[in-house]
């Protein structure tokens, strides 16, 4: 507390992130009934689980401070040019979307779109992504991103496998087809993610496949990874004849000019849309696509954006099929997704409304034309190129490509060399003129000839059948916003409709929306870390293996672990890391019968998705009155599951917000009986300095670094969700195929990069380094008292559902609204009322039905916990004012838009005042939803996921 106990200090951070100052210390003491802060945190949490000694992890640095120590270290990555390719192309973010979208709070604080009358701005950008991934793919339907292409590819493996066997066929079929041509790091991650499921995969020629019994699917490159464009028409027709699903991993760009895989009659297409303007970032984050058939619109992993209509039947947009999604259909589910790219994928579906279909199609004609060019010089030297249609990549035969390796590092260029014999070269928008003569320069001196100069070739190197035919990004939002100024507007209005960070707390439990600091995210827009392709060799990346390798270490001292993986790139991805972890140590031991994995009533419904996904059998044990494990339940489980024991997953503390006591004896129980214990981590918040999982016995746990450390929510997404082991786990922590890292005895890849989404990791590592032991510790305590302050100040108004023994709750609590229904009220009608307040909801019925789970984290200050109680006071006595007689009343009406509270017509039993302007403090600072409340079964009965005109969904 010694930061808050200190006078203004400009240098230290603390005073910047944690809302609370001293002075309101004293009240907030004696509104709770504590004298001071340490006994606050132990009666909240359970002695024998506290830390004894303070982190041992540097002092807080100040926020000047950072940015040179992260302006040196960036200095330490070298730029080169790079054509690497193998999914990764340098791109050109327009300054207007980096400027007003990635370096804009209005975008990137906002969370998931779940309150749909807050949030149409970014659902209106979701939809213009799906569109264009719909229109450039030749699909009927596209969800709104996925974690990578990788992962997105075996999202497509698993759901194609999960509608087979829906579709009762049990014939066995088992076997998936995967082209040699698919990427590396597509095939490991397949790898990891087949075997426990029992799909075979089998990995071939696609010329030399025989569509032979036992194939439930295939998977595709297009173009392939070298850059050969091959034609799948045969092969897709062939397949559809001998019942076999066809994906396909295309490139996106590609497809302005080439045959949308659509066309051919593919299942799935699936992709990177990360050379839509999106920063390399050594990795990530970028967003993947998934796009399928009307068919399979049920089984779409991932978040779908759709049409509906509001309560006056005016368009409105929200997450379709959303009850499906909330409880990712636990131990049914086939896929965990749950935080997804959706930032990235704002940025690259605003870069396809910014350049519209024209400014694509010169984008991919110069990366094309580039291509062609290049292929000519090279022939003119004497070097053979083989592959025989191409878009952006050549294969070139070199007779030492070791030689050739050399000459180009010489003049800071990477290329993909394949073999001792064989380079590809992958060219993208950023290439200029000079780059190029460059490139050349560097063949022509590797064979010792002079260059020539030629002009661009015109000879088409697409065959005809393979060149696109059907026009692309016709609506009219890809043709409107070509200029600066209209961009800026329309980013302007859509971000007007959403209410993020900059205006009010979003107490979102479970999710930890803190603070995203700017000095934490300014480094992101920097070239280098941004301009850094995750396959360079480790010595240009340097100052991102300082600040990876950094991170890793500060994250071992704040669980207590030996070891940290930053490869998954969200929470729900840690926890199948962790997962697979644990059952590649089973089997290191000869026990790899060990498949069952209990997890408590009220877990996250990802653990028992992530569970599934990693080949193990779902036990839920109870939950008890007070919320806690039921320690006689799971006592008996165990004791039946003994010999196949393979973990407990359990949250701490719970997702009842509480700090439960027999926690130890718990990880006891299950270490006695031959299991781990996997800690999901998303309550880090109310431990970080005070306990952590080692020390409540779990021996491995992921992290949400979108959560406790700071990455923003980026309106759902991008997450990095590492997972941090015990020393028994460290040797199976993932690899990957291209750049090694993890362990000795490495699991497969978890995400396509070595170290997921690094860029994000920059954050993480700023929110460490500026807090330091003393202000992460004193985050983590204020945390906890704004959890409890809020918790005395709604006490007699609504009923808190658990707390901890000595009645306190963590950093989170959960209130019942079910009374209310008495009234007729429901909890989503104080969610949309809260609107009116300015309010975002809290979690709305997780983990229990008919409540709402209030976290407020450290950052908010004293002035904005009070708005927000009172807000809520004040809707506690207006459910008094109401009876299930009457609905037409301020809480079933909410929330009022301005349209409607300045109509001519004012047909309600309250005055206009009350319904927009409730409390005085909403006067100076009014939000106004953008819609009225929307229908949700409308939308999900007239799935419509791309922009069309409204007249083609209107009810006949
Ligand atoms: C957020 C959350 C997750 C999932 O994390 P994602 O990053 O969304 O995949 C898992 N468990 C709990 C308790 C969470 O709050």
């Amino acid at each position: 507390m010694d930061f808050i106990k200190l006078a203004m200090n400009t240098e230290v951070f603390a005073q910047r992130h944690i809302g609370i100052s001293e002075k309101d210390l004293h009240h907030m003491f004696k509104t709770i009934g504590v004298e001071n802060m340490e006994q606050l945190i132990s009666e909240t949490i359970p002695d024998d689980i506290r830390l004894k000694e303070p982190l041992k992890l540097p002092e807080g640095i100040s926020e000047h401070g950072f940015l040179s120590h992260i302006q040196q270290l960036s200095q330490k990555n070298k730029v080169f040019k790079t054509y690497i390719g193998l999914g990764y192309h340098e791109s050109l973010t327009p300054s207007v979307i980096k400027r007003n979208i990635l370096e804009n709070p209005g975008w990137y604080t906002a969370y998931t779109p779940y309150q749909a009358e807050i949030a149409q701005g970014r659902l209106e950008a979701l939809l213009n992504f799906q569109t264009m991934v719909c229109d450039l793919t030749g699909m009927a339907l596209a969800n709104a991103s996925l974690l990578d292409e990788s992962t997105a590819a075996a999202e497509a493996m698993t759901m194609l496998f999960d509608v087979r066997s829906r579709q009762q066929k049990k014939d066995g079929a088992l076997k998936f087809f995967v082209s040699e041509e698919v990427m590396p790091q597509t095939l490991s991650l397949l790898q990891t993610r087949s075997t426990p499921l029992g799909i075979e995969l089998v990995i071939g020629n696609h010329e030399e496949f025989d569509f032979s019994e036992g194939f439930y699917g295939a998977l595709l490159q297009y173009p392939g990874k070298h850059g050969q464009v091959h034609d799948y028409a045969d092969f897709v027709q062939k397949a559809k004849v001998n019942d076999i699903t066809v994906a396909v991993a295309a490139d996106i760009l590609s497809l302005v000019l080439l045959t949308p895989p659509g066309e051919w009659g593919v299942d799935v297409v699936v992709g990177t849309t990360q050379r839509f303007g999106i920063p390399l970032g050594y990795g990530g984050p970028h967003a993947a696509f998934f796009a399928t058939k009307e068919a399979y619109k049920r089984s779409i992993p991932g978040r779908i954006i759709g049409v509906t209509r509001d309560t006056d039947g005016n368009r409105a947009l929200r997450m379709a099929l959303q009850t499906r999604e909330q409880h990712i259909k636990r131990d049914k589910a086939t896929s965990n997704i749950c935080t997804a790219q959706v930032l990235l994928a704002v940025m690259a579906g605003m870069y396809g409304v910014y350049h519209g279909p024209d400014g694509l199609k010169f984008i991919a004609n110069k990366v094309h034309d580039t291509s062609k060019l290049l292929s000519k010089e090279l022939k003119k030297l004497g070097l053979e190129q083989t592959n025989t249609a191409f878009f952006d990549t050549i294969k070139v035969k070199v007779p030492d490509s070791r030689k050739l390796k050399a000459i180009a590092e010489k003049n800071n260029i990477n290329l993909n060399y394949i073999d001792a014999e064989t380079v590809s070269v992958s060219l993208n928008e950023a290439v200029s003129q000079n780059d190029l003569e460059l490139l050349i320069s560097c063949f022509s001196e590797f064979q010792n000839t002079e260059q020539k100069n030629s002009s661009a070739d015109n000879t088409d190197v697409i065959p005809s059948s393979l060149q696109r035919k059907a026009p692309f990004l016709e609506h009219e939002v890809f043709n409107s916003y070509h200029s600066e100024t209209e961009l800026m507007r329309y980013i302007k209005k859509l971000e007007r409709k959403d209410l993020a960070l900059n205006h009010s707390m979003i107490s979102l439990g479970s999710c930890t929306m803190k603070l995203n600091a700017a000095s934490e995210m300014l480094p992101l827009s920097w070239a280098n870390w941004g301009n850094i392709h995750p396959f360079v060799p480790l010595d240009q990346a340097e100052g991102y293996q300082s600040v990876l390798n950094e991170l890793e270490k500060q994250l071992n001292v704040i669980t207590g672990f030996a070891a940290t993986s930053l490869q998954p790139n969200s929470g729900a991805q840690g926890e199948y890391a962790g997962l697979m972890t644990i059952r590649a140590y089973h089997k290191s031991r000869g026990e790899e019968h060990r498949n069952i994995c209990i997890i408590p009533a009220s877990a996250h419904g990802t653990n028992p998705a992530s569970a599934v996904m990693a080949g193990m059998k779902v036990v839920v044990t109870k939950t008890d009155e007070k919320g806690n494990i039921d320690v006689a339940d799971l006592k008996e489980k165990v004791q039946l599951h003994s010999e196949n024991l393979a973990a407990l997953m359990v949250t701490y503390p719970s997702t009842h917000g509480v700090f439960e006591s027999s926690i130890v004896h718990i990880t006891d129980l299950i270490h006695k009986n031959g299991g781990q214990v996997y800690m999901d981590g998303a309550n880090m918040n109310a431990q970080v300095g005070l306990t952590n999982p080692a020390v409540i016995g779990a021996d491995v746990c992921h992290l949400n670094l979108h959560k406790t450390f700071a990455i923003p929510h980026g309106g759902g997404g991008p997450g990095v969700g590492p997972i941090c082991v015990a020393e028994q786990l460290k040797p199976f922590l993932p690899t990957n195929p291209v750049i090694e890292t993890g362990g000795e005895k490495a699991i497969t890849a978890i995400s396509a990069a070595p170290w997921g989404s690094a860029l994000a990791c920059l954050i993480s590592y700023g929110y460490i380094k500026m807090l330091g032991t003393k202000g992460l510790t004193a985050s983590t305590e204020i945390a906890i008292l704004n959890a409890n302050y809020i918790k005395e100040k709604l006490k007699g108004k609504f009923d808190v559902l658990y707390a901890g023994e000595k009645g306190r709750a963590a950093h989170e609590m959960i209130i019942d609204c079910r009374p209310f229904k008495v009234n007729g009220v429901e909890v989503t009608d104080i969610a949309k009322r809260l609107m009116d307040y300015g309010f975002h909801a809290p979690t709305v019925s997780f983990p229990v039905a008919g409540t709402m789970m209030i976290e407020p984290t450290e950052s908010e200050s004293l002035s904005e916990l009070d708005r927000f109680c009172n807000a809520m006071i004040a809707i506690r006595e207006e459910i008094d004012e109401v009876s299930t007689e009457d609905h037409n009343n301020v809480l079933k009406n909410a929330p009022h838009t301005l349209e409607m509270v300045t109509s001519d017509n004012w047909d309600y039993p309250y005055s206009r005042q009350k319904a927009a302007f409730p409390l005085a403090y909403v006067h100076e600072n009014k939000f106004w939803p953008s819609i009225r409340r929307t229908d949700e079964a409308f939308g999900d009965r007239n799935l419509i996921c791309t922009c069309a005109p409204i007249e083609a969904y209107a009810e006949a």
